[in-house]
């Protein structure tokens, strides 16, 4: 895999070493969360002395996570409460009444729901996977990709180009794909938004959003930070930074388990539409290879109906029923339940870091349980 990072070290490295201050004797690796609202301000001088005032505007617990991710996106990052709070600040940020929005027709539900409800604002839903209308006229393409939950994926540069050309701005939403599956900002986005509450972060304990972007565009997002107070806390922002060394190596295991799963789901007769990018024939699988440098732990697939969802969950040891993903435990979600448009039978696998083995052990034997139950 080729280094993305400026030192030219591979991402193991790049996440170990992401946003730490320069060694210092007696002092710690990653300097603990900072809890304090206001600070000590020059008695003489006020704010303008020092880098530390009041929390909401900024603080030392997010400047070491904002280096952390900006460094690996390349970009300049700006942390926010969640991914809705990040998603949300940016079409407030640059979209306003008269103006049209391009969605995904099939990513995260929110973010769809979000842009419908903003006055004024024209929104057009296209498939991940397209065809793409004409940009002419539009104000914001939002691509996202991997899509939540389907996985299909789109060609951000070549997007990125014709939206430029009509001049719109394109923000990607890269959740799934997480700063080492791929850098949207250097294939031509202007501008990154994602939940850093999945696969980045991975311990399924943090609630976080960032956006990436210029200067000029990352500056507006840092005003409405403050402005609207949508800020993480910063015991928050010091699990997550604590969090990025081992993204590489979770990712790797993630992506791993993925494999296995996905070419076991495909060849059962029960288990229909299997998507994981990284399948060679999966419809998704062109784009992906060339466009992402590793294939998230994330693949979809559909069972006959809800019920025997249910069952294959239930009979399940090792699959914890639960929504978000990305994290070190295997989870299932079934979508439709949040409102999802697709089929009722239709899960959302995360992959955990567990041995693949055992996974497949597990999943085998509850998919049996599940089947065994219908045909009872
Ligand atoms: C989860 C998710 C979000 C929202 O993130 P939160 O941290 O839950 O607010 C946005 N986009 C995608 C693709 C997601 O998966």
């Amino acid at each position: 895999m080729t280094s993305t990072d400026p030192a030219g070290y591979g991402d193991g490295t790049a996440c170990v070493h992401a946003g730490l201050p320069e060694p210092v004797p007696g002092t710690p690796f990653l300097p603990g969360p900072v809890l304090a609202a206001p600070y000590h301000l020059d008695p003489e001088n006020g704010p303008a002395a020092a880098a530390n005032g009041y929390g909401r505007v900024d603080n030392p617990t997010w400047r070491g996570l904002e280096a952390a991710i900006g460094g690996l996106e390349g970009g300049e990052c700006v942390v926010f409460s969640s991914g809705m709070a990040a998603i949300s600040a940016a079409l407030l940020t640059l979209v306003g009444p008269g103006d049209t929005v391009v969605l995904p027709s099939d990513g995260y539900y929110k973010t769809r729901a979000f842009a419908a409800s903003l006055p004024g604002v024209t929104v057009r839903e296209v498939p991940t996977a397209g065809p793409y209308p004409s940009f002419d006229g539009v104000r914001l393409v939002l691509l996202e990709t991997p899509a939540n939950p389907g996985l299909d994926v789109c060609d951000i540069a070549e997007l990125s180009a014709a939206a430029h050309a009509a001049g719109a701005l394109v923000a990607v939403d890269s959740t799934t794909a997480t700063p080492l599956g791929q850098q949207p900002l250097r294939l031509g986005a202007d501008l990154v938004v994602a939940s850093g509450t999945k696969a980045l972060t991975g311990h399924s304990d943090v609630l976080l959003g960032y956006t990436v972007a210029g200067p000029e565009l990352t500056a507006r997002l840092r005003t409405w930070r403050d402005d609207t107070g949508a800020v993480p806390g910063p015991f928050e922002a010091w699990l997550a930074h604590r969090s990025l060394s081992t993204l590489d190596l979770r990712l790797a295991r993630q992506s791993a388990n993925a494999a296995a799963l996905a070419r076991m789901l495909a060849g059962r007769p029960e288990v229909s539409s299997v998507r994981w990018p990284g399948l060679p024939g999966d419809p998704a699988h062109e784009v992906a290879s060339r466009q992402m440098r590793r294939i998230p732990g994330v693949v979809a697939f559909t069972l006959p109906d809800a019920a025997h969802v249910g069952r294959f969950l239930s009979a399940s040891k090792l699959v914890y029923a639960a929504t978000s993903f990305g994290g070190t435990h295997t989870t299932a979600d079934r979508r439709a339940q949040w409102g999802d448009p697709v089929p009722e039978g239709m899960v959302r696998l995360s992959c955990g870091i567990e041995d693949t083995d055992d996974l497949l052990l597990d999943l085998d034997a509850a998919l049996n349980a599940a089947r065994a139950a219908t045909a009872g």
